[in-house]
């Protein structure tokens, strides 16, 4: 009876502590919104509801407004995803009380820092340049995304743990262009900081734990750059947080397409190799301007798309079945999630909700300035 009794007691903790995340990855397809997803289906497999993400087992909407924009960028939008809080377009993980350019606002600690701090692993992948806002949104603080030496040079001086251990991202020259201009350098900043900026995933030393590889450009192979991520990062038995990041504009409509059907395989790879103590979520930082606005099942979703594009370079871009308008747009995108956690995302949500999921996927406790699920900020 008594074991009875210790077992029933013992029960609850045992099921909550299964139910908790070791692993976050949080994929962001920069300006990947529905009507993407829908397009890349298409693009990819001829029918609708075929990529991996579209199948995942729970899904939400999530609004991408900032605190004072319709439409996001994706530093205000990734912000919001990575701190639990709202700010402007163009600012870095920093309060709404920042002025774009001219004012600081309060520090946002970002859910990598908070890994950081309890000593898990920690990486981020990106086909832009580390100094990207979508990946500096974790890492640094900004009120402007443009200041790319003042944002890299934070990689080198993390407020919380070691920083960010493993950076696999493009955008080598850009880097290098802004520090000279900064009167610095690349390789000596890197080797001074006793972290030496790698060109390539197969200059990643066997056993390595940490690396910061920053190719010259971003086609670089992301089932690769997942994987040599995920082995080094998964030495640690604490856990990790990894952030993947590929861009999916479609301003060049078949560049972005193909891009989101890669991304949405190395997902589908991932999920297949992931245990069951890691937590997968996809998300956009906001939405884009491509609508589907007719063609035929069966035939090819853009056929037509060289000769338009011939004849108006810069878009706006007009075919049989699709219209797309260079931009951001304003509408919810979608979360999709699977692993410990995952129940959480349902849903009409708020960008800052999806800080909520992966912090309650941890089993840590939120900031007490974090707004109430679904509400927005003043
Ligand atoms: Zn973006």
């Amino acid at each position: 009876m008594r074991r009875l009794l210790i077992v029933l007691i013992l029960l609850p903790v045992a099921l909550s502590a299964q139910s908790r995340a070791r692993n976050v990855i949080l994929f962001v397809a920069d300006a990947g919104g529905i009507s993407t997803l829908a397009a890349a289906s298409l693009h990819g497999y001829g029918a609708p509801r075929r990529l991996f993400i579209q199948r995942m087992p729970h899904i939400g909407l999530s609004a991408t407004t900032t605190a004072s924009q319709i439409v996001s960028d994706s530093a205000a939008g990734m912000t919001a995803i990575v701190t639990g809080e709202r700010t402007h377009n163009g600012v870095v993980a920093q309060s709404a009380g920042a002025v774009r350019g001219k004012i600081d606002g309060e520090p946002l600690k970002t859910i990598l820092e908070y890994a950081e701090e309890r000593g898990l692993s920690t990486g981020i992948i990106t086909n832009d340049s580390p100094a990207g806002a979508t990946p500096a949104a974790l890492y640094a603080k900004a009120n402007n995304r443009s200041l790319t030496a003042v944002i890299f040079q934070q990689l080198f001086a993390p407020r919380f743990g070691d920083g960010v251990d493993v950076v696999i991202a493009g955008g080598r020259g850009t880097v290098a262009k802004a520090l000279a201009e900064a009167g610095l350098e690349l390789e000596s900043l890197g080797r001074d900081s006793g972290r030496p900026v790698l060109g390539s995933l197969s200059e990643i030393p066997a056993g390595a734990t940490r690396a910061l590889t920053l190719h010259e450009s971003g086609d670089f192979d992301l089932d690769s750059a997942i994987d040599l991520a995920v082995g080094m990062l998964s030495r640690n038995r604490r856990g990790y947080f990894l952030m993947v990041e590929w861009d999916a504009h479609t301003d060049s409509i078949r560049r972005g397409l193909d891009r989101m059907v890669a991304l949405d395989r190395a997902i589908e790879r991932r999920a297949k190799l992931a245990g069951r103590e890691t937590l997968l979520v996809f998300t956009a930082d906001h939405s884009f301007d491509i609508q589907l606005r007719g063609g035929l099942l069966g035939q090819p979703l853009l056929e037509g798309l060289e000769k338009a594009e011939e004849e108006n370079p810069k878009g706006p871009i007009r075919i049989p079945a699709v219209r797309m308008d260079s931009g951001h747009t304003g509408e919810e995108v979608l979360v999709a999630a699977r692993g410990p956690g995952a129940e959480r995302v349902r849903g009409y949500m708020a960008n800052t909700d999806i800080f909520r999921v992966m912090m309650a996927a941890y089993g840590w406790p939120l900031p007490k300035s974090t707004p109430a699920r679904g509400k927005t900020p003043p």
